[in-house]
């Protein structure tokens, strides 16, 4: 593949900067060392930064050559995962119990050789501005804390955009899913309260291990019955809880689960569901109910407009035969969903590699091949979207 000469130029720096990040792993909100590393570098490519915003978030502002009031986002994520490394690389993981498994050292390196690239040639009208967000792992939803910082507020853009690398996918193809790319997730707690008694008198008690077994059933059939048969959806029980003794009927049970889902509509009505039949259940029973949810990161959903705008983009740049159209969408999660809340953009998948480790994996690493072809990426889709 041929790179203009800028990103050619910086190819083994940006290698060096990949693997540093990775031998200094740092997970949510505590990118100290990794958020220094890149305010650093874009005031070495005289950047204007922003710091700490929604914890260790930078904000990179970079102005094109030609006056336009347009303005777009970058994103890219920081954190690593609270996981051991087993690759055996030279520049393996020195933190122990922490490993940029997601490949979250190379986004940023993408973004970093991007801004090089930009900052040299500014070939572009408007602004944009480079966003290094905290705490995308685990649900906590760095994205959201950026936002709640001001990100929109302060810098205002007309759309923002992210990649992930992904494995199992050839090397430099993209798949941009038209609206739903990833899955919500949602955590669900139902406390049903009976009548406790003595286990060979029954009658005198209202069993609340009885209404659980009936409301897991219940639940289950929410999504063949409720819902049109080519959504998708998912509700897992995965916890349940009653009892200390053989011979007690206990005064309470507990059950908990996931739901993940794939669009605000039928997420809020699933989850209005999932209490309204455990409620009706336990009553039916005698008994009665606590409902808890804790919401996890909404479901990701790319604009269609901006999905087509960037796949026209990656054609030009790389080829017709670069989008992937056959690849569906995940139920894993992720929060950069929350920007696509407030902005329109979409969430392209950039491939890594069929023979890459998975995700998460302790033998996963970053492909640096991708490097040059993230940075020619995020340049084209400036120039293109901002001529
Ligand atoms: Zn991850
Ligand atoms: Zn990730």
């Amino acid at each position: 593949m041929n790179f203009e000469k800028n990103i050619q130029d910086i190819i083994p720096s940006m290698e060096k900067w990949r693997q540093k990040i990775h031998s200094k792993p740092e997970i949510a909100y505590e990118e100290f060392e990794t958020s220094e590393f890149i305010a650093e570098k874009l005031k070495e490519f005289d950047i204007e930064v922003h710091k700490g915003i929604g914890g260790t978030g930078v904000v990179g502002v970079l102005k094109g050559n030609r006056k336009s009031n347009k303005a777009i986002g970058l994103r890219a994520d920081m954190d690593a995962l609270p996981m051991s490394e087993k690759t055996n690389l030279k520049y393996s993981s020195k933190n122990p119990g922490k490993m940029h498994a997601c490949g979250h050292d190379g986004h940023v390196t993408m973004l970093l050789g991007a801004a090089y690239n930009l900052s040299r040639k500014k070939n572009f009208s408007g602004t944009v501005y480079l966003i290094f967000q905290p705490a995308e792992e685990g649900g906590k939803a760095g994205a959201k804390a950026m936002i709640n910082d001001g990100l929109f507020d302060n810098f205002k853009m007309d759309s923002v955009w992210g990649i992930h690398n992904w494995p199992g996918l050839e090397l430099g193809k993209a798949v941009i899913h038209d609206e739903f790319a990833m899955a919500g997730g949602d955590l669900f707690e139902i406390n049903v309260i009976g009548k406790g008694g003595h286990a060979a008198q029954p009658q005198h008690s209202n069993d609340p291990v009885v209404a659980i077994g009936f409301i897991i059933t219940a639940l289950q059939t929410i999504l063949s019955r409720k819902i049109d048969p080519f959504s998708n959806a998912v509700l897992s029980i995965t916890k349940v809880n009653a009892g200390t003794a053989f011979n007690v009927i206990p005064e309470k049970a507990y059950i908990g689960g996931t739901l993940r889902s794939t669009n605000d509509k039928e997420r809020n009505y699933l989850l209005k569901k999932i209490e309204e039949i455990s409620k009706n259940t336990a009553i039916s029973h005698n008994c009665e109910t606590e409902f808890k949810i804790t919401p996890g990161y909404p479901p990701t959903i790319n604009d269609k407009h901006c999905a087509e705008q960037v796949r026209k983009i990656f054609k030009k740049t790389f080829g017709e035969h670069t989008v992937d159209m056959e690849h569906s969408a995940t139920m894993g999660s992720e929060d950069f969903s929350y920007m696509l809340k407030k902005r329109p953009g979409a969430y392209v998948w950039l491939g890594c590699g069929e023979k890459s480790e998975k995700l998460h994996s302790p033998y996963y690493d970053f492909n640096d091949k991708l490097l040059p072809i993230g940075a020619k990426y995020w340049t084209n889709l400036v120039e293109n979207l901002m001529p």
